[in-house]
Protein backbone atom coordinates (compact mmCIF):
# COMPACT_ATOMS: atom_id res chain seq x y z
CA UNK A 1 0.00 0.00 0.00
CA UNK A 2 1.10 3.56 -0.74
CA UNK A 3 0.12 6.77 0.74
CA UNK A 4 1.25 10.03 -0.65
CA UNK A 5 0.52 13.17 0.95
CA UNK A 6 2.10 16.51 -1.14
CA UNK A 7 1.43 20.05 0.06
CA UNK A 8 3.34 23.28 0.52
CA UNK A 9 6.32 23.89 3.32
CA UNK A 10 4.43 23.59 6.76
CA UNK A 11 1.32 22.30 6.01
CA UNK A 12 1.73 19.82 8.65
CA UNK A 13 2.82 16.97 5.99
CA UNK A 14 5.71 15.41 8.03
CA UNK A 15 4.09 14.93 11.24
CA UNK A 16 0.96 13.74 10.00
CA UNK A 17 2.36 11.18 7.44
CA UNK A 18 4.76 9.78 10.30
CA UNK A 19 1.54 9.78 12.61
CA UNK A 20 -0.62 7.97 9.48
CA UNK A 21 2.91 5.80 9.08
CA UNK A 22 2.68 4.42 12.58
CA UNK A 23 -0.86 3.43 13.18
CA UNK A 24 -0.67 1.91 9.58
CA UNK A 25 2.27 -0.15 10.28
CA UNK A 26 3.66 1.43 6.83
CA UNK A 27 7.39 3.24 6.63
CA UNK A 28 7.89 6.69 6.64
CA UNK A 29 9.56 8.16 3.39
CA UNK A 30 10.16 11.76 4.00
CA UNK A 31 11.17 13.20 0.57
CA UNK A 32 12.50 16.75 1.66
CA UNK A 33 14.88 15.52 3.76
CA UNK A 34 16.48 13.97 0.83
CA UNK A 35 16.61 17.07 -1.21
CA UNK A 36 17.70 18.76 2.05
CA UNK A 37 20.54 16.67 2.39
CA UNK A 38 21.79 16.74 -0.73
CA UNK A 39 21.77 20.67 -0.44
CA UNK A 40 23.66 20.20 3.12
CA UNK A 41 26.18 18.14 1.18
CA UNK A 42 26.95 20.64 -1.68
CA UNK A 43 27.54 23.23 0.96
CA UNK A 44 29.26 20.78 2.96
CA UNK A 45 31.69 20.70 -0.08
CA UNK A 46 31.99 23.67 -0.82
CA UNK A 47 29.83 22.96 -4.07
CA UNK A 48 27.60 26.12 -5.55
CA UNK A 49 23.92 24.85 -5.37
CA UNK A 50 23.13 26.90 -8.45
CA UNK A 51 26.44 25.07 -10.25
CA UNK A 52 23.87 22.52 -11.78
CA UNK A 53 26.64 20.01 -13.16
CA UNK A 54 28.40 20.02 -9.64
CA UNK A 55 25.54 19.23 -7.76
CA UNK A 56 23.98 16.96 -10.51
CA UNK A 57 27.51 15.21 -9.58
CA UNK A 58 26.43 14.94 -5.78
CA UNK A 59 23.30 13.49 -6.37
CA UNK A 60 24.05 10.88 -8.35
CA UNK A 61 27.14 10.40 -5.72
CA UNK A 62 24.96 10.50 -2.17
CA UNK A 63 24.13 7.99 -0.17
CA UNK A 64 21.18 8.73 2.23
CA UNK A 65 19.76 6.50 5.00
CA UNK A 66 16.92 6.67 7.02
CA UNK A 67 16.98 5.36 10.72
CA UNK A 68 14.62 5.08 13.03
CA UNK A 69 15.20 4.91 16.87
CA UNK A 70 12.73 6.18 19.96
CA UNK A 71 13.87 9.80 19.32
CA UNK A 72 12.40 9.75 16.50
CA UNK A 73 14.18 9.56 12.70
CA UNK A 74 18.05 10.11 11.80
CA UNK A 75 19.07 10.73 8.78
CA UNK A 76 22.55 9.96 7.19
CA UNK A 77 24.38 11.25 4.06
CA UNK A 78 27.51 9.85 3.06
CA UNK A 79 27.57 7.97 6.58
CA UNK A 80 27.31 11.56 7.99
CA UNK A 81 24.31 12.13 10.44
CA UNK A 82 22.96 15.40 9.38
CA UNK A 83 19.84 15.48 11.24
CA UNK A 84 20.19 18.87 12.48
CA UNK A 85 22.22 20.32 10.08
CA UNK A 86 19.36 19.72 7.15
CA UNK A 87 16.93 22.31 8.96
CA UNK A 88 19.54 25.12 9.04
CA UNK A 89 18.50 28.74 7.04
CA UNK A 90 21.57 27.75 4.93
CA UNK A 91 20.27 24.87 3.80
CA UNK A 92 16.70 26.09 3.45
CA UNK A 93 18.18 28.85 0.84
CA UNK A 94 20.25 26.21 -1.06
CA UNK A 95 17.48 23.26 -1.12
CA UNK A 96 15.74 25.34 -3.58
CA UNK A 97 17.54 25.58 -6.59
CA UNK A 98 18.65 22.25 -5.68
CA UNK A 99 15.50 20.49 -6.12
CA UNK A 100 14.73 22.50 -9.58
CA UNK A 101 17.44 21.19 -10.92
CA UNK A 102 15.83 18.60 -13.14
CA UNK A 103 19.11 15.30 -12.98
CA UNK A 104 18.84 15.77 -9.19
CA UNK A 105 15.24 14.77 -9.64
CA UNK A 106 15.94 12.07 -11.59
CA UNK A 107 17.94 10.60 -9.32
CA UNK A 108 16.02 11.22 -6.14
CA UNK A 109 12.88 10.13 -7.70
CA UNK A 110 14.49 6.75 -8.63
CA UNK A 111 15.62 6.60 -5.18
CA UNK A 112 11.62 7.00 -3.78
CA UNK A 113 10.51 4.43 -6.43
CA UNK A 114 13.03 1.87 -5.08
CA UNK A 115 12.46 2.79 -1.45
CA UNK A 116 8.34 2.07 -2.46
CA UNK A 117 9.35 -1.24 -4.40
CA UNK A 118 10.51 -2.38 -0.99
CA UNK A 119 6.78 -2.76 0.46
CA UNK A 120 4.29 -0.41 2.26
CA UNK A 121 4.92 3.28 2.91
CA UNK A 122 3.77 6.77 3.72
CA UNK A 123 5.18 9.34 1.52
CA UNK A 124 5.22 13.06 2.00
CA UNK A 125 6.82 15.62 -0.86
CA UNK A 126 5.41 17.82 -3.33
CA UNK A 127 5.37 15.47 -6.42
CA UNK A 128 4.57 11.64 -4.42
CA UNK A 129 1.11 12.04 -6.13
CA UNK A 130 2.03 13.52 -9.59
CA UNK A 131 5.79 11.82 -10.08
CA UNK A 132 6.66 9.50 -7.94
CA UNK A 133 3.53 7.53 -7.35
CA UNK A 134 0.71 8.21 -9.85
CA UNK A 135 -1.01 5.23 -8.37
CA UNK A 136 -0.66 5.39 -4.86
CA UNK A 137 -3.23 4.11 -2.91
CA UNK A 138 -4.29 7.15 -1.32
CA UNK A 139 -3.37 10.54 -2.40
CA UNK A 140 -3.83 13.55 -0.24
CA UNK A 141 -2.76 17.23 -0.84
CA UNK A 142 -2.19 18.95 2.28
CA UNK A 143 -2.58 22.78 2.18
CA UNK A 144 -3.26 25.78 5.21
CA UNK A 145 -2.88 29.15 4.89
CA UNK A 146 0.47 30.87 5.07
CA UNK A 147 -0.37 32.03 8.13
CA UNK A 148 -1.20 28.98 9.93
CA UNK A 149 1.89 27.11 8.59
CA UNK A 150 4.30 29.84 10.32
CA UNK A 151 2.38 29.80 13.39
CA UNK A 152 3.13 25.95 13.22
CA UNK A 153 6.74 26.05 12.14
CA UNK A 154 7.13 29.09 15.01
CA UNK A 155 5.64 26.68 17.75
CA UNK A 156 7.67 23.78 16.82
CA UNK A 157 10.88 25.94 16.85
CA UNK A 158 10.50 27.45 20.03
CA UNK A 159 9.69 23.55 21.34
CA UNK A 160 6.32 23.92 21.97
CA UNK A 161 3.70 21.07 21.22
CA UNK A 162 0.07 22.61 19.32
CA UNK A 163 -1.31 19.11 19.99
CA UNK A 164 -0.96 19.06 23.14
CA UNK A 165 -0.95 22.63 24.02
CA UNK A 166 2.64 22.37 25.73
CA UNK A 167 4.75 25.71 25.47
CA UNK A 168 3.60 27.27 23.28
CA UNK A 169 4.81 30.50 22.85
CA UNK A 170 5.57 32.55 19.81
CA UNK A 171 8.09 34.97 18.82
CA UNK A 172 6.91 37.53 16.67
CA UNK A 173 9.98 38.30 14.82
CA UNK A 174 10.91 34.25 14.16
CA UNK A 175 7.26 34.08 13.26
CA UNK A 176 7.56 37.00 10.50
CA UNK A 177 10.51 35.64 8.86
CA UNK A 178 9.47 32.21 9.08
CA UNK A 179 6.06 33.29 7.25
CA UNK A 180 8.85 35.22 4.63
CA UNK A 181 10.44 31.93 3.95
CA UNK A 182 7.61 30.00 3.42
CA UNK A 183 6.27 32.32 1.15
CA UNK A 184 9.53 32.21 -1.05
CA UNK A 185 9.72 28.86 -1.37
CA UNK A 186 6.36 28.05 -2.10
CA UNK A 187 7.00 30.54 -4.93
CA UNK A 188 9.95 29.26 -6.27
CA UNK A 189 8.49 25.34 -5.77
CA UNK A 190 5.23 26.18 -7.46
CA UNK A 191 6.53 28.21 -10.60
CA UNK A 192 9.64 25.91 -11.20
CA UNK A 193 9.70 24.00 -14.33
CA UNK A 194 10.87 20.90 -13.05
CA UNK A 195 8.08 18.89 -11.66
CA UNK A 196 6.09 21.95 -9.82
CA UNK A 197 4.07 21.72 -6.66
CA UNK A 198 0.42 20.83 -7.60
CA UNK A 199 -2.26 18.93 -6.30
CA UNK A 200 -2.56 15.34 -8.48
CA UNK A 201 -6.02 15.46 -10.15
CA UNK A 202 -7.02 12.21 -8.44
CA UNK A 203 -5.71 13.96 -4.87
CA UNK A 204 -7.75 14.53 -2.02
CA UNK A 205 -7.28 17.99 -0.39
CA UNK A 206 -7.69 19.17 2.85
CA UNK A 207 -6.97 22.23 4.17
CA UNK A 208 -5.66 22.13 7.64
CA UNK A 209 -5.77 25.63 8.44
CA UNK A 210 -8.83 24.90 11.24
CA UNK A 211 -8.31 21.44 11.62
CA UNK A 212 -6.23 19.65 14.72
CA UNK A 213 -3.66 17.10 13.97
CA UNK A 214 -5.92 14.30 15.10
CA UNK A 215 -8.81 15.34 12.93
CA UNK A 216 -6.57 15.90 9.54
CA UNK A 217 -4.79 12.10 10.94
CA UNK A 218 -8.85 10.50 11.03
CA UNK A 219 -9.72 12.44 7.58
CA UNK A 220 -6.31 10.57 6.05
CA UNK A 221 -7.38 6.88 7.79
CA UNK A 222 -10.79 7.25 6.74
CA UNK A 223 -9.76 7.18 3.05
CA UNK A 224 -7.60 4.34 3.14
CA UNK A 225 -8.54 1.26 2.02
CA UNK A 226 -8.65 -1.97 4.55
O1 LIG B 1 9.30 19.27 2.85
P1 LIG B 1 10.58 20.05 3.10
O2 LIG B 1 10.36 21.46 3.53
O3 LIG B 1 11.53 19.33 3.99
O4 LIG B 1 11.31 20.10 1.67
C1 LIG B 1 12.48 20.84 1.46
C2 LIG B 1 12.51 21.35 0.02
O5 LIG B 1 12.69 20.25 -0.88
C3 LIG B 1 11.23 22.04 -0.44
O6 LIG B 1 11.29 23.44 -0.26
C4 LIG B 1 11.15 21.70 -1.91
O7 LIG B 1 11.83 22.70 -2.65
C5 LIG B 1 11.95 20.42 -2.06
N1 LIG B 1 11.15 19.21 -2.28
C6 LIG B 1 10.82 18.88 -3.58
N2 LIG B 1 10.16 17.72 -3.85
C7 LIG B 1 9.83 16.87 -2.87
C8 LIG B 1 10.14 17.19 -1.52
C9 LIG B 1 10.80 18.39 -1.26
O8 LIG B 1 11.12 19.65 -4.49
N3 LIG B 1 9.21 15.71 -3.17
Amino acid sequence: MIVAIDGPSGSGKSSVAREVARRCGLTYLDTGAMYRSVAFTCLDGGVDPEDAEAVARVAREIDIEFQTDEGGQRVRANGKDVTSQIRTPEVELAVSPVSANPAVREVMVALQRRAGERGDVVAEGRDIGTVVFPAADVKVFLSASPEARARRRAVQRGGGNLATGENVVVDEAAEKAILADLVRRDEYDSTREASPLRPAEDAVRIDSSDLSFEQVVATILALSPE
